[in-house]
This record gives structure tokens, C-alpha cells and sequence, in this order.
């Protein structure tokens, strides 16, 4: 079976892509309840949604028509999405959530329910979800998105088909970008291997020379860390990034997704908008105010993600390993940073960013984290 054109967003998964894809060539008998697992960046929800709508659009997911630029914009009243920005989905949310499982599709076939950070729920939360997981109303399907297995309770994983993401390879992401954006190969493997194969974070590298000045500002920041005061300072300098890096994507996203709805509804300037119109683009509005309060933590994740990269380099510089540097144009810097410092401090800076990575994500507006990070961070001998 050929995938249909909604799986040509998902790079590098075609183990993934080929099990849905026979599941879904079983057509009268798919599963009621999924969960993608895979690291940040490796695509989990974009298999989600390209799995939704598959099953919703009348052509099994042209990527083309009205139901998969819905799915796409994330306003098709069949495909409903729960995401959080607090620490954890709350019981009122699920419950909510799951009223909304029991209702009849509107215009497909399918109900799908997706819920992308399945990780932060609570068990008490969690367990109001699994009769609703193991009995669904016919023609619901449940999605769920999280980072590991691990993650969820036992009891819910029982009740899932699991579907497992690989982190694809630099060269792999950097292929999708030239081909689809038409960047040069050079700049395509250098933004690749930067963001680590995030394919996300890769893309608006190579697209975005405001982003590419934002990174090197990250790392030149940290760089010059030798003291507390310099320490708090780029804290504070570092926070300022992710903010506004975050509302520049958003706003980017939020302006593309309005032109393409408009060009869907085949609005011009002087169209007379008519209430049906007017709700569907209340409702575009309503889940890009909803997504810019997430837009911080997007922010944050970058840096990390950057410095992260830049402790893998000084660390690969130490050990002499020979390994290709994430920052080859930093070369210069780095060096001097691997003299200046130990390994047990790179490993002690990297195993410091992971901690306050994951303690962020579940809540941005503890700023002591960044602090207490930049102030691990200063360039001291041991
Ligand atoms: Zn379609």
C-alpha cells in the first residue's frame, strides 16, 4: 500500500508509518487506543495528527482537502486535542476530555481523541481514563503521546497498541530539509546536527536567520560566565530568549495557519463573514491564544537543547574522541572552555542541564532553576 500523502511529514519512521499503515489497511477493525512514544523533536504528535487524518479524510489522508488542513490546523470537530501547559492535566480536563470521547463524529467515521503530554497525569487522573482506553464508544480512538513508556502507569500501558519513535540520524533530518525547504546542503547539516536531529528546531534553523543569531547568542552568553554576577545576569538574558524566541514562532505559525484557513474558506478582504465562518475562526483564534502560553516552555527547551550540545562538545574535546562537534564554528571557544574546566565538571554541567530541562518543562515560571543552572555553568578550575 502507498502511504498517503499525510505521512510524508513524518521523517524517518517507517517502521511506525508501515504498522499504521496495515492497521489502517484492515480499515473496519482499527484499534481503539494508541501510544506514540519517542524523545522531544522525534516527531510523536506529527504522527498522531498524520494518523487522524488519515482516518478522517474521505481519501484516507490526501493531505490536501478541507478535513486534513482541519486536522492540520487543529479544528476538525472529529479530531480533539488535549495539551496542557500547566505541571499536570488536571482531573476536571480528563473528565471533560472523555465526555467529549462519548459523543457521536460529526462529518468522519472516526472520533479521534489525542492527548499529547500523557505523561502528566496524576494516577488518580489516570485512572479515570482506563475504562474509557479499554471500552471506547465504537468508532473512538484514543492517541496518546508521551516521552517513554515508562512514563505511564502500567495499567495504561496494558490497554495500548504501542507504536516506539527512533531519533533520526543528522544526515536523515538534514535530507528533509534540503528537499523541502530547499536550503543548501551545508547549511541543511550544519542546522541538523545543531539541533540535534529535533527536526523542528532543525527547520527554523535553516529557515530562520533570526533563530540561527538567537542560538549563537545562548552559547556566547554562557560562554562568558566566570563569576556569580555574570551568572545571574545571563540567567536573565537566557530567560529573555526563550521569550521572545517563543512568541516569534507562535507568531509565525499563527499567521501561516490563518492564511491557510482563509485560503480553505475561500476568504478574500472584502468576503461578508457569516457566523459560521466567524466560529471557525473564533476557534483557530482560541487554540493559538491556548498554544502561546506554551510558547515559553518551547523557548527554554531550545537553549537547552544548545547547551547541552555545547557540554557534548567539550566533553568530546576532553576525551579526544574525535567525534564531530555539534558547534564546529565554535571550535575556538570550545577548546579553551574543555581546558579551562574538568570532565567530572562537563558531565556534572550536562547532567545539571537535564535536570533543570525537565524540572522547567513542568513548570517555566521557576526562574531560580535557570539561576542555579548559570551559576553551575561559570568557567572555574576545579
Ligand atoms: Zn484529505
Amino acid at each position: 500500500m502507498v502511504a498517503p500523502r499525510v505521512f510524508r511529514e513524518v521523517i524517518s519512521q517507517p517502521e511506525a508509518v508501515a504498522e499504521l499503515l496495515r492497521e489502517i489497511e484492515k480499515s473496519n477493525q482499527i484499534h481503539h487506543a494508541w501510544l506514540f512514544t519517542g524523545p522531544p523533536g522525534s516527531g510523536r504528535s506529527e504522527l498522531a495528527f498524520a494518523f487522524a487524518a488519515a482516518l478522517v479524510c474521505p481519501a484516507g489522508g490526501c493531505a490536501e482537502c478541507n478535513a486534513c488542513s482541519m486536522v492540520r490546523v487543529g479544528n476538525h470537530p472529529d479530531v480533539q486535542v488535549l495539551n496542557t501547559e500547566r505541571v499536570q492535566i488536571s482531573i476536571d480536563e480528563v473528565s471533560e476530555f472523555i465526555e467529549k470521547s462519548e459523543q457521536m463524529p460529526a462529518l468522519a467515521n472516526y472520533r479521534i481523541m489525542i492527548v499529547e503530554d500523557a505523561d502528566r497525569m496524576a494516577e488518580r487522573t489516570s485512572n479515570l481514563l482506563l475504562k474509557s482506553l479499554e471500552e471506547p464508544p465504537r468508532g473512538t480512538i484514543w492517541m496518546l503521546c508521551a516521552p517513554s513508556e515508562s512514563d505511564l502507569l502500567p495499567t495504561i500501558r496494558s490497554r495500548v497498541r504501542r507504536i516506539m519513535l527512533k531519533v533520526p540520524s543528522v544526515e536523515e533530518v538534514a535530507r528533509l530539509l534540503v528537499e523541502k525547504y530547499s536550503v543548501s546542503e551545508n547549511l541543511a547539516l550544519t542546522s541538523a546536527a545543531q539541533a540535534q536531529s529535533h527536526v523542528g528546531m532543525a527547520r527554523r534553523l535553516a529557515t530562520n536567520l533570526q533563530a540561527r543569531e538567537r542560538r549563537s547568542k545562548v552559547l556566547e552568553v554562557v560562554l562568558a560566565i566566570t563569576d556569580l554576577p555574570s551568572a545571574i545576569s545571563a540567567s536573565e538574558v537566557l530567560l529573555k530568549l526563550a521569550e521572545s524566541d517563543g512568541q516569534q514562532l507562535t507568531g509565525e505559525l499563527d499567521e501561516q495557519e490563518r492564511a491557510e484557513m482563509m485560503a480553505r474558506l475561500g476568504i478574500t478582504e472584502d468576503t461578508k463573514l457569516t457566523p459560521s465562518i466567524r466560529s471557525q475562526i473564533k476557534k483557530l483564534e482560541d487554540a493559538q491564544k491556548k498554544r502561546s502560553t506554551r510558547s515559553k516552555r518551547d523557548g527554554l527547551d531550545r537553549i537547552f537543547v544548545d547547551l547541552m550540545g555545547l557540554y557534548r562538545d567539550v566533553l568530546a574535546i576532553q576525551l579526544g574522541s574525535g567525534q564531530k562537534l555539534i558547534n564546529p564554528d565554535l571550535d575556538g571557544e570550545i577548546r579553551s572552555l574543555a581546558k579551562d574546566i574538568s570532565q567530572a565538571q562537563a558531565i556534572h554541567a550536562i547532567e545539571k542541564i537535564q535536570q533543570v530541562r525537565y524540572r522547567m518543562d513542568r513548570n517555566v515560571k521557576d526562574t531560580l532553576l535557570l539561576d542555579s543552572l548559570a551559576v553551575t555553568l561559570r568557567r572555574r578550575k576545579s
